[in-house]
């Protein structure tokens, strides 16, 4: 949606080079590649099972890949090169790293003891960013660019499943982070719901920020996309701009995934 103009000279806001984790026996990632650019808007699809919640686990530690590694800004965060030992990083070091990323799941995973207010300002408190009457007014300001600024004081609980993803995307943008990563964001909610948090996303879209997007809104994907990304299998099979990937897929992989969900 944005028209990236970054030089080739600037390093990329996320690199994943050649990653590969198995579970057991299963190859559930099979040499993935992936560049994004800052600004850029990256939507991944692909059916259940082909290892998209993975391939986001992977960028944000929650899964250490066997092979491969995790760039962020030009700062390696993976773990082995094929052939080659990196240095494992410290806990410490992967926790600063992940600070540096926002996830929003499918689930919301609000705090349900904390007002939203407090669910919001908690991170930048707990990592020495912000003090509490700072990160309050961060909170309250984020809180209303998602259109809940009327309910700060109000707990999880009382929030429709919309109103908490809401939620949800604005305690993810609190840590200010350089790339924000949604693992099927509406997938969990009722359809009339769905529009209101799809209009959050596009809003950050739109304002530059650096997204990647696991979804099965196509129509969406369509809308904010710069880049489609088709895996199948653990494998990237196509990408490119919406109207490449959605109207003329190269692959029947892609043909067939498309025909199922449009
Ligand atoms: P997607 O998000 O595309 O639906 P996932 O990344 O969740 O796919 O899963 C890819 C494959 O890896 C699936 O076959 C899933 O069953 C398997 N898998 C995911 N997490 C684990 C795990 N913690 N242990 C074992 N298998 C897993
Ligand atoms: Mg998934």
């Amino acid at each position: 949606m944005t028209t990236v103009q970054t030089p080739e000279t600037t390093p990329a806001a996320l690199e994943v080079h050649d990653v590969h984790k198995w579970y057991g026996a299963h190859r559930v990632l099979d040499g993935i590649d992936l560049t994004v650019r800052p600004g850029e808007v990256t939507v991944v699809i692909g059916p259940s099972g082909s290892g998209k919640s993975t391939l986001l686990r992977v960028i944000n530690h929650l899964e250490k890949p066997e092979v491969g590694y995790v760039s962020l800004g030009g700062e390696l965060i993976g773990v082995r090169r094929h052939g080659e030992r990196l240095k494992e990083l410290s806990e410490r070091a992967i926790l600063a790293q992940r600070s540096r990323i926002g996830f929003v799941f499918q689930n919301f995973n609000l705090f349900p003891h904390l007002t939203i207010l407090d669910n919001v300002a908690a991170a930048p408190v707990a990592t020495g960013k912000l003090t509490k009457p700072e990160a309050q007014e961060l909170a309250r300001e984020l809180l209303t660019r998602v259109g809940l600024g009327d309910r700060t004081g109000a707990y999880p609980r009382q929030l429709s499943g919309g109103q908490q993803q809401r939620v949800a995307i604005a305690r993810a943008l609190a840590l200010r982070p350089g790339i924000i990563l949604f693992d099927e964001p509406t997938s969990a909610l009722d359809p009339e719901l769905v529009g209101e948090v799809l209009a959050v996303i596009k809003d950050l879209a739109t304002s530059g920020t650096t997204l990647v997007i696991v979804t099965h809104e196509i129509g969406f994907a369509r809308e904010v996309a710069d880049r489609i990304v088709f895996i199948d299998g653990g494998k990237i099979v196509e990408q490119g701009p919406p109207a490449q990937v959605l109207d003329h897929p190269r692959h029947e992989r892609t043909r067939d995934f498309l025909s199922k969900v449009l």
